[in-house]
């Protein structure tokens, strides 16, 4: 089955082709057709296609919104000028979307039916930035492959629902909770869910011997604990502004700072909100970027002290939460890297590690210098007790096999 994923963003599309079913997925052989961005939709968009073996086509083209990226996308993947094997829309068997925010209701991935759609549009109260993109890529991809296109949402927070109540609910007052569900949910829950799966592929282990601490360093990061297969904690909460440092985002900060900050600045609460999310982070300490390449870089070329400052935060607070998890979750057997930081940076990696000897885990350096640009494999010394490793995401891949399972009524893996 052809399935197309989708993943909107503000002014962004994000697309695969996976081919998948139910034999590729028993020996890991699913097939990447295709895959892409459209970015800066609204106007001049950039476009950057890519058929795997082939080099990427780069172009421009004014875009209008979602549904003429969808568009645009389409009739690319069935050109003949793409290779893709695709033919007509008709060979687009199913659609597999990102959805940000699936709150309480959603705590599997399911099929679009008109509910489904209701209840997403019911989280946009909980996820004002992120739902409503989801909703057009939805809408688009209905419009442009017709009404009887199978689909699926993928949300970031299903994997979450196994939280126990220490650990999502917030010490505020319960009817807060009761009323409007105010509570922690965590992100990037399908990326977790990835690293899990394959640790378990690499190491032939079962879901119920799945003991880790994963790091999903990306632009946005954040960590989850995983304790007998099952998120028993992770680092981001209500929104995604909670917990790690980020690219432009805070994490973890006293809330009596945005009372202060709004009184001496003259901003709103709403000011003070986008302020933590957009121009804090590594941003905002160092000054210069939210990009960790260019800080280290910065380090490394120009000794700069808000650089390094900025990079010496994220790593100590990531291994604060190291040691959290290993308290709440009583000991892991292996830590996992993913994001872009997390599969590319040996010198992040390292850095959050240093000083955990004590409990078991020592990296090895060539090891460790040589797992970048989507190698997979151990980081720590053989005798380390815990095992670090570097495991690439692949969203993609579980939103296509579950898109695909949801389509032939093959049941979900929990
Ligand atoms: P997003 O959360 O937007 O998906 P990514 O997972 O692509 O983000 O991660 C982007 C981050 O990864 C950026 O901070 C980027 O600088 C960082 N990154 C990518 N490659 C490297 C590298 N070789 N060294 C250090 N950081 C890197």
């Amino acid at each position: 089955m052809n399935v197309l994923v989708l993943n909107c963003g503000s002014a962004t599309l994000k697309f695969q082709v996976i081919r998948t079913d139910a034999d590729r997925i028993a020996d890991d052989s699913d097939e990447r057709v295709a895959k892409g961005l459209v970015d800066r939709i609204g106007g001049e968009a950039l476009l950057n296609f890519q058929v795997p073996g082939k080099p990427p086509k780069r172009s421009s083209s004014p875009i209008r919104d979602h549904r003429a990226a969808v568009d645009c996308v389409l009739r690319w993947l069935v050109s003949e000028e793409a290779e893709t094997g695709l033919r007509s829309l008709a060979d687009i068997e199913g659609v597999g979307h990102r959805v940000a925010h699936g709150g309480e209701r959603f705590t599997r991935s399911s099929l679009i039916t008109p509910d489904v759609i209701r209840g997403i549009e019911d989280m946009i109260d909980l996820a004002p930035l992120h739902n409503p993109h989801a909703l057009r890529g939805i809408a688009a991809a209905r419009e442009v492959l017709g009404r009887d296109i199978p689909m699926a949402a993928v949300f970031d927070t299903s994997f979450h629902h196994t939280l126990p109540e220490q650990a999502y609910l917030y010490a505020i007052p319960y009817s807060l909770y009761r009323r409007y569900r105010v509570r922690r949910y965590g992100f990037h829950g399908t990326s977790y869910r990835y690293m899990a799966y394959r640790h378990r592929k690499l190491t032939g282990t079962t879901r119920e011997q799945t003991n880790l601490i994963c790091l999903h360093l990306g632009n946005g990061a954040s960590m989850c604990a995983i304790k007998a297969g099952n998120s028993v904690d992770t680092s981001m909460g209500f929104t995604p502004l909670e917990g790690l440092v980020m690219g432009s985002r805070s994490g973890d900060i006293d809330p009596a700072v945005m009372d202060f900050i709004a009184a001496k600045e003259g901003l709103s609460i709403h000011d003070v909100d986008m302020l933590l999310n957009k121009q804090s982070g590594l941003l905002g300490i160092s000054g210069l970027t939210n990009d960790m390449r260019e800080l280290e870089a910065e380090e490394s070329e120009h000794q700069d002290r808000r650089a390094r400052l900025a990079i010496e935060i994220f790593c100590y607070r990531a291994r604060k939460y190291i040691g959290s998890y290993l308290a709440a979750m009583n000991g892991a057997d292996a830590i996992v890297f993913a994001g872009g930081i997390g599969e590319n940076s040996p010198t992040v990696r390292a850095r959050i590690l240093d000083g955990l000897q004590w409990m078991g885990i020592t990296v090895n350096e060539d090891r460790n210098e040589s797992m970048v640009r989507g190698r997979e494999g151990v980081i720590s010394t053989d005798d380390s007790r815990v095992t670090a490793w570097v495991i690439p995401t692949d969203e993609e891949l579980l939103i296509a096999r579950d898109t695909m399972r949801l389509v032939h009524g093959i049941e979900l893996p929990i």
